[in-house]
């Protein structure tokens, strides 16, 4: 059985978010104060989750991002990683991680196998860095960067492009990748912020485009049909950099993926609202079939595109935290 939805696209990517907390209070995804977050037991336990992703497979997903917050907030995060790697329908296991926490897991990481790790960095000085998270980490993350690179890991660095805010890191994110052999993309802001509102002007893909070419030229990259990137190579850098229309969602044709947060939410779409809560669900004890039927039906009625999602819904924008990303 293969999920699909009423446009035809196949759904097999899972983003599943473990948590909905943070150690860092990045001013896109959510105020510095005033944040509730889930209890312990609003929370899907680990064999909550892992029963999920075991139906989910059944009805064809065989990627799994791990999302947050901050996944290695959570405690034995290991310990589910280990699990999830038995999952053999599973193709691909990667994580989104702002790698304050992540140094004394390299090894096990390497050792799963789970080398595709996305990086949530949007500057690369510490004063730039705790403008933007209210977090003096940078250094401890700019030693997990360079010793995840010497490690080998397989590194996408996204950076959410604020405008006025950090713009003046584009060009220092970009000649990262000239030494390192790592994909820096930059990502318009998304309205997913807590407050409800989006930011009131938003740096276009093509405006970032355009400033990087006053820098260098560049020539396009194949990408995956359902990657949200678009890629570029400069000549001679090590590294390759890509845009991402998270706002002007030029992607949606392709989209591949679901959404599980760390409190059960299911979501279709990011911009849309959620259709089922699996939680409630699993621990209503319903038969598993009747379960699926739910979950086939919701994705069947997946929306066309972000905006077909976002006019459709009703609640005002979630704090990332609570979607998951
Ligand atoms: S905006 Fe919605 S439909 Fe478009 S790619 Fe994202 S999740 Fe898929």
């Amino acid at each position: 059985m293969q999920l699909k939805d009423k446009f035809g696209r196949t759904i097999n990517y899972l983003r599943l978010s473990v948590t909905d907390r943070c150690n860092l209070r990045c001013t896109y995804c959510m105020p510095e104060r005033g944040m509730t977050f889930a209890q312990r037991d609003q929370l899907l336990s680990y064999e909550e989750l892992l029963h999920l992703v075991d139906m989910l497979g059944d009805l064809g997903i065989s990627k799994v991002r791990l999302t947050g917050g901050e996944p290695f907030v959570r405690t034995d995060l290991p310990y589910f990683l280990k699990e999830l790697r038995k999952r053999t329908f599973l193709e691909q296991i990667s994580i989104t991680s702002n790698l304050t926490l992540i140094r004394p897991h390299l090894d096990e990481l390497l050792d799963l196998n789970i080398r595709d790790i996305n990086v949530s960095l949007d500057a690369l000085d510490r004063q730039g860095f705790f403008e933007i998270t209210r977090k003096d980490e940078f250094e401890e993350v700019s030693k997990s960067l360079r010793l995840m690179i010497e490690k080998g890991f397989n590194l996408k660095l996204n950076c959410v492009v604020m405008k006025c805010k950090n713009e003046d890191q584009i060009l220092p994110l970009l000649n990262f990748t000239k030494e390192h052999p790592v994909s820096v993309r930059f990502l318009e802001e998304m309205p997913f912020n807590g407050s409800g509102n989006g930011s009131s002007e938003v740096l276009s893909y093509k405006q970032i485009l355009s400033l990087i070419e006053t820098h260098y030229n560049y020539s396009p990259l194949v990408h995956e049909s359902s990657s949200t990137s678009q890629n570029y190579q400069i000549d001679d850098f090590k590294g390759t950099f890509g845009v991402i229309p998270s706002f002007s969602r030029t992607f949606c044709g392709n989209c591949n993926r679901l959404r599980l947060a760390a409190t059960g939410e299911m979501r279709t779409c990011l911009y849309g609202q959620d259709q089922l809560n699996l939680k409630e669900l699993l621990r209503s004890v319903i038969p598993k079939d009747q379960m699926k039927k739910e979950i086939i039906e919701a994705v069947m009625n997946k929306s066309e595109n972000g905006f077909a999602a976002s006019n459709e819904n009703e609640e005002k924008y979630l704090s990332m935290i609570k979607l998951g990303g």
